[in-house]
């Protein structure tokens, strides 16, 4: 696009991290975008999946997905980025620990820092420290699943390896995203490059072509409306299916982040995340196709009886001001949306969907907002096409 040509107007409706993102862009690339939202930063609301994510960089993308793990790289280095040079849009940076229980498990043994480091590019000579070695790469497996593609591309910064012969894993850096501040962060973004955000709640994805700021009929239709595109006319998307997270909130607390693969437990993990003021959450219990809130009691349990038996430091009096057990004060249940073929970024006609990320909104937040821009510069060269 040439600044002396009139700009594309640009309605996005949903202003969670997809539909801000997506705005921000969108407004870089000479757009005149106007964001509307049922919920807007500073809001939180079970509803307004972004204001209640813990926000982590982690990624599960295996060998095979090849744009996921691009989507996911791109993302790492903008936040990793964004942490070093700006601390004051919470991005911050934090060490995160995964560990993998054996398949035979059962063990009494509890994780601790007795960590054997080395980096990815010399994993070869320290693999033979480790009780348990993939035979292809030699480099230690975490349980039985191989060391993640992150890893084992020395992708991400500060890669160690742990293993005390019961359990083996890894740690690398990654960042921990103040939801609310990193919202309100897109929010003045957006504000600063002459977008303009507000309160609305539509029925029908084609009111939003009425709902530009000018007054003019919008050119094009961002949907970033994350779980309520199951319901929002003109897109109906049946095929969204809520995926139900349990949260504890607790007064105990620890140094870094840790996740732990338990092979015993039917494969689910929990999420052990301290948070910047202090206190720790809990997270797991991955339940598909559940919009019901049901089970928090026997869920926030299952939780607490894991981190306690496998995560010595949460309940260790010797430091931090914890306590013999863990202290929980709050527990939530929210829901993410997904698909089973991955998110949905996709143009049809003048409406560009960007939706159902799961548990990847925040990681993946930049690369899907540069393919909607490529999106909407498609559509602009098509109409110039055709107009001439
Ligand atoms: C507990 C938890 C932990 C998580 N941890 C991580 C993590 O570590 N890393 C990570 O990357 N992601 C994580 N996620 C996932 C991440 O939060 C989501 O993928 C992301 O927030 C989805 O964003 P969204 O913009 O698609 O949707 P939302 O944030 O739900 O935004 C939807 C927007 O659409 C608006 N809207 C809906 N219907 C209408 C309507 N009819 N009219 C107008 N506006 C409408 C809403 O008001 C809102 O503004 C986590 C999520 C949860 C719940």
């Amino acid at each position: 696009m040439t600044s002396s040509k009139p700009k594309v107007k640009v309605v996005v409706v949903g202003a969670g991290v997809l539909g801000l993102t997506s705005a921000l862009l969108l407004l870089k690339a000479n757009y005149d975008v106007t964001v509307i939202g049922k919920h807007l930063p500073g809001d939180t609301d079970a509803d307004y999946t972004s204001s209640c994510s813990i926000a982590n960089w982690v990624s599960t993308a295996t060998d095979d997905e090849e744009f996921t793990q691009h989507v996911h790289k791109v993302g790492y280095r903008y936040f990793m980025e964004l942490a070093r040079s700006d601390e004051s849009c919470g991005v911050h940076m934090v060490p995160h620990q995964h560990n993998v229980l054996r398949a035979d498990g059962e063990s009494e043994s509890s994780f601790s820092d007795s960590s054997t480091s080395s980096s990815a590019s010399s994993s070869s000579s320290s693999s033979s420290s480790h009780s348990s070695h993939s035979s292809d790469s030699a480099l230690p497996v975490a349980g039985n699943s191989a060391v993640p593609w992150f890893i084992r591309q020395n992708f991400v910064e500060g890669i160690k390896f742990i293993g005390d012969g019961e359990t083996s894993g890894y740690s690398f850096q990654t960042v921990t995203i103040e939801a609310s501040k990193y919202l309100c962060h897109l929010k003045n973004e957006i504000e600063r490059h002459g977008g303009v955000l507000g309160r609305r709640s539509i029925n029908h994805i084609n009111e939003a072509y009425y709902l530009h700021d000018s007054h003019c009929m919008a050119d094009l239709v961002i949907n970033c409306t994350g779980l309520a595109s199951t319901t929002l006319g003109g897109v109906e998307d049946h095929d969204v299916i809520p995926v139900k997270t349990q949260t504890v909130w607790t007064n105990n607390t620890i140094s870094k982040q840790i996740s732990l693969n338990d092979p015993n437990s039917g494969g689910e993990g929990i999420y052990v995340y301290p948070r910047m003021k202090g206190g720790t959450i809990i997270s797991g219990s991955y339940i598909r196709d559940s919009s019901s809130s049901t089970d928090q009691k026997k869920l926030s349990k299952r939780l607490i009886k894991r981190a306690t038996r496998y995560i010595a430091e949460l309940t260790d009096t010797k430091t931090r001001g914890n306590t013999k057990e863990i202290c929980k004060y709050r527990q939530d249940q929210r829901f993410m949306a997904t698909k089973a073929n991955g998110p949905r970024v996709e143009r049809e006609g003048t409406l560009i969907h960007n939706y159902a990320v799961c548990r990847y909104g925040f990681v993946s937040s930049i690369a899907l907002a540069e393919k909607v821009v490529r999106l909407a510069n498609e559509f602009v060269a098509i109409e110039h096409a055709l107009n001439k």
